[in-house]
């Protein structure tokens, strides 16, 4: 059973789509897993894939701050985060935040498709 592996997914607007296309795939392997999320993030696999994540609150009113806090607390296994390089964001302190906390505490990250792949292998394999 891997259902006590916990993987926050998180994506900004502009990279929410390629979050879902990377997902869609690996839907099997991720319903095995405790999932968390971002608010917006999360109600769309939910939706469209029919995942089961815990979603938290919304990226800017909070939710990178409390997947922060998670990893902090060694509550976190990975962390898949696909930023929007090309969009400034009102909340980008919390988006650092996020960064530098799972870098401190050597949380596996994933910031793109092909990263994703190789965090979700580390993982479940
Ligand atoms: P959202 O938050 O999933 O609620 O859009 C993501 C973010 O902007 O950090």
């Amino acid at each position: 059973m891997t259902n006590d592996i916990r993987i926050a997914l998180v994506a900004h607007d502009g990279k929410k789509d390629l979050l879902i296309d990377w997902a869609r795939p690996h839907v099997e392997k991720l319903s095995k897993v405790h999932l968390l999320g971002t608010g917006t993030t999360g109600q769309r696999l939910n939706d469209e894939l029919g995942l089961n994540v815990e979603r938290m609150k919304s990226g800017p009113l909070g939710g990178d701050a409390q997947l922060g806090a998670m990893i902090a607390e060694g509550r976190l296994d990975g962390l898949i985060f696909f930023t929007d390089p090309l969009s400034a964001l009102p909340h980008d302190v919390d988006v650092k935040s996020l960064l530098r906390l799972a870098v401190y505490y050597d949380t596996p990250l994933a910031m793109s498709p092909s990263t994703a792949n190789s965090v979700l292998k580390d993982l479940l394999d």
